[in-house]
């Protein structure tokens, strides 16, 4: 262990202290660590900003968009809710139980852990800790080591920001997460990859901890004649190329016959204009790439296709224009990971059996999106085919609706949350049962000596 790993034991065994003393189970608590959040997140917006910035080359009106805001208004939602979430439930007994009361009290888990990324670095750290709080548990917080400014803020600002007794920051990358994984906690939720997620999956096997995994995986598009092609690229082109098409919910690529393919380059090329202009590498809204292994890693796609969109790139700021390529073989290597950068592969299909064909024969997808105006091929896309979200007429947009459970299915993840969702993540719903001493009628319901009636609850 180094001198950082080694005092993760310590630390963890500190906040379940705190849980178990009490700390975060009054509503007001819970509550007041949500204001404080929300505060921090008002009053240093222009520094979560310039970290973002720095990291990603996040543009201000997107971070404050998909990060900051997000997270505020994700806060509001919690507190305009929390007593209701937090109000027991009474349910029904059966007859032969009766009488009797019946209620389903939601308790927190105790010390959850959250894992991470980099591509919404701010976004992904904090969102699961609004669940974690709200429920009433004690967090560590593992922000992604490849976001280094973000990371450093958060280790900076949250601990004088929050109770220490309950909430803590780990920096650092792999060493610091596996003594975090040696360690017992109630909850593991991890956002990032697949191998990494298996690697949680195992260490919570240990301790038999129930985990949460929002992992990626290729999206894909699929866009028929009957799609409005302008508006159709221009929503491709703007839930692509936000944040440099590092987005886990990112179209990933198109599908479509070749005639559809042929009329909607042009038009992702007018949309990509409209939205950035034709100097991507000066233009402030548009993001760079994280770092240099995964500029090196996308560059290596720009040979898989004919360039119909952008294709240029900058070694010195890591920036690659946003690039749609053409005529891709459906196993060139743009095709087999998740591309996770600014580049959209257009894949011929046949017809729809053809594309629903080819997306059930690869890992189900963490969303698909459908642009057709056919109900009947809509609904086939949704009865044929399983992702972790699927929208019709626009990517991307589930995310922002707290309703909706967001999360993968197989390769893309487990679980789910948002909303009032990660509130029951985080939390145990205990069934709770009172029977009184008088009448006493199990004798007669339940009991010996048995009876052919008695076997009927
Ligand atoms: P990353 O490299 O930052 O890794 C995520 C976390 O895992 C980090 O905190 C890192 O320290 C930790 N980690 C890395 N290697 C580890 C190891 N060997 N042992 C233990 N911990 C380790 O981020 P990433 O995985 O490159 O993120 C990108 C992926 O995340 C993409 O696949 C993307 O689709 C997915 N993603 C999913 C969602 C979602 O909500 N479902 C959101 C964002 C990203």
């Amino acid at each position: 262990m180094s001198e950082h790993t080694d005092r993760i034991p310590g630390l963890v065994a500190g906040l379940r202290h705190g849980f178990e003393r009490g700390v975060t189970r009054p509503e007001s608590w819970r509550r007041e660590q949500l204001h404080r959040l929300r505060a921090l997140l008002l009053e240093r917006g222009d520094d979560f900003e310039r970290a973002l910035r720095e990291d990603l080359g996040k543009s201000g009106t997107e971070a404050q968009l998909t990060e900051i805001g997000f997270l505020v208004t994700e806060i509001d939602s919690a507190l305009r809710h929390l007593s209701r979430w937090m109000r027991p439930e009474r349910v029904a007994v059966p007859l032969a139980a009766q009488p009797a009361s019946a209620r389903i009290v939601p308790e927190p888990l105790g010390v959850v852990l959250v894992i991470a990324p980099w591509n919404y670095p701010l976004m992904l750290a904090l969102s699961p800790v609004i669940g974690a709080l709200a429920a009433g548990n004690a967090v560590v917080i593992k922000p992604s080591e490849l976001a280094p400014a973000t990371s450093s803020l958060l280790g900076r600002l949250v601990p004088d920001a929050l109770d220490r007794r309950a909430v803590a920051v780990v920096e650092g990358g792999v060493p610091e997460t596996t003594a975090l994984l040696e360690q017992r906690f109630d909850h593991i939720f991890y956002t990032g990859n697949g191998r990494v997620g298996r690697i949680v999956a195992r260490a919570a096997a240990e301790h038999l901890t129930p985990i949460t995994l929002e992992l990626g995986g290729k999206s894909p598009v699929y866009v028929d004649e009957t799609a409005p092609l302008a508006e159709t690229a221009r929503r491709i082109a703007w839930g692509k190329f936000m944040n440099a098409g590092q987005t886990c919910v990112a179209p990933d690529y198109v599908l479509g016959r070749p005639e559809v393919l042929r009329e909607l380059a042009p038009a992702l090329e007018a949309a990509v204009h409209e939205l950035y202009g034709n100097a991507t590498a000066r233009n402030p809204d548009y993001g760079r790439v994280v770092n240099d292994a995964q500029f090196e890693r996308l560059v290596g796609y720009l040979d898989d296709g004919a360039v119909e969109v952008g294709g240029g790139f900058d070694a010195t700021i890591r920036h690659i224009a946003p690039t749609v390529l053409s005529g891709v073989p459906r196993d060139a290597p743009v095709m087999r990971d998740e591309i996770f950068g600014p580049i959209l592969p257009l894949v011929e299909v046949a017809d729809l059996d053809d594309a629903l064909d080819f997306v059930a024969a690869r890992d189900k997808p963490l969303a698909a999106y459908v642009f057709s105006e056919h109900p009947a091929t809509r609904k086939r896309w949704e009865q044929e085919t399983s992702s972790g979200a699927l929208n019709f007429g626009v990517p991307v947009l589930h995310l922002v609706a707290p309703e909706l459970p967001f999360g993968g299915v197989g390769e893309s993840g487990m679980g789910a949350y948002h909303g009032e969702r990660s509130f029951r993540v985080f939390s145990h719903e205990k069934p709770v049962l009172t029977k009184p001493f008088a009448p006493d009628t199990l004798g007669s319901t339940i009991m010996p000596p048995y009876t052919a009636q008695k076997s009927r609850l």
